[in-house]
């Protein structure tokens, strides 16, 4: 156990020790990178009287897996850890997107859980995994029972990304959960676009991050997972609009791309009530131009 300004960090050694910490303090922070923890106003230390409990020690998390299917990865692994992880695994537009996330020296200290599980910041990096169709484990541990911690019991469950939040873009499981691990599904040849306007640090109150990967089979696309996500106003994955968007045929002419805007812009309307109008000019813009994009790769095949 180590002693910062008087509030207890203690580092546990194994996940086991990890659910004993938490159940012993069930008010502590998990502190991963520290990135966030440390940039909110007044946060560190001073405002989390009951401590914290640093994630580093704890080997399970920093674990890589690769399979046929997927690429697994502990919630420790830092942003740059997953590039190192990924190159033949993901598509080289994933990759390039991910690569773009934040400063390189922030980029070796960000968390995969950190990235995902910052109470109400729905940073690029949770953009990506949600359009990518990642999905991660949360363990809940039972908190009731003090007494004994010998026998503490973990409930783990695998939650699409897209579903850690609710419809403000608030974290859902900050109370009683560790997030472990987290499971990229492999795909090197499948198409993606990524674009984005403002940042944590420059306009981030008009911040729009779009994410977007597809599949194109003749003139049509299959299999469209499209994220917006605007930082502090919210993360949405939206269906129908997937749905429309395969009723699309290519190539695409202005009107069309005019009628799938006016779509889009009922759907931002109606469930993305939060975001400012220029959020919303902007993830239209974005999205057009996304599909301009496709359009071209449409004329290439
Ligand atoms: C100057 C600056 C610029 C940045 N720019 C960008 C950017 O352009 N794009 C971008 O995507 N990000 C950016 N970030 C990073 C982003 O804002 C967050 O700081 C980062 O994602 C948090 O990751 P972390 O590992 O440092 O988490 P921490 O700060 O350690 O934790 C964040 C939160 O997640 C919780 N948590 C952490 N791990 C777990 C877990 N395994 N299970 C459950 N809860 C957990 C913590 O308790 C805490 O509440 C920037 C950060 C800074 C400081």
């Amino acid at each position: 156990m180590e002693y910062i300004n008087s509030v207890i960090l203690e580092s546990p050694k194994s996940l086991s020790e990890l659910y004993k910490a938490v159940k012993r303090n069930p008010d502590s922070v998990l502190f991963a990178g520290g990135t966030y923890i440390m940039s909110r106003p007044g946060y560190f230390p001073k405002k989390n009287l009951h401590g914290y409990i640093s994630l580093s020690e704890i080997p399970e998390l920093h674990r890589v897996l690769h399979s046929d299917k997927y690429l697994e990865l502990g919630s420790m692994v830092t942003i740059q850890g997953l590039l190192n992880a990924s190159a033949s695994s993901l598509s080289k537009p994933i990759y390039k997107a991910i690569g773009s996330i934040a400063p390189s020296v922030l980029r070796n200290l960000i968390t995969i859980g950190g990235a995902l599980c910052s109470m109400n910041c729905r940073t690029n990096l949770c953009c990506i995994l949600c359009a990518i169709n990642a999905s991660a484990e949360v363990r809940f541990i039972t908190r009731n029972n003090k007494t004994n911690l010998n026998n503490i019991k973990t409930k783990a469950r695998w939650i699409p990304v897209a579903k850690l939040y609710d419809s403000d873009g608030r974290y859902l499981y900050s109370d009683n959960a560790v997030l472990t691990r987290v499971r990229i599904p492999s795909d090197p040849t499948i198409s993606f676009i990524y674009n984005n306007v403002g940042s944590l640090t420059t306009r981030s109150e008009s911040a729009v991050t779009l994410a977007f990967q597809y599949n194109m089979n003749q003139n049509s696309i299959i299999n469209p997972s499209f994220c917006l996500s605007f930082l502090n106003n919210g993360i949405f994955n939206l269906q129908d609009f997937e749905g429309f968007l395969r009723s699309v045929k290519f190539p695409l002419s202005n009107s069309l791309l005019q009628k799938i805007a006016g779509e889009l812009l009922k759907l931002l309307r109606t469930e993305c009530t939060n975001i400012t109008d220029l959020q919303r000019e902007r993830a239209i813009r974005l999205m057009i131009d996304a599909l301009e994009t496709a359009n071209r790769e449409y004329y290439n095949l």
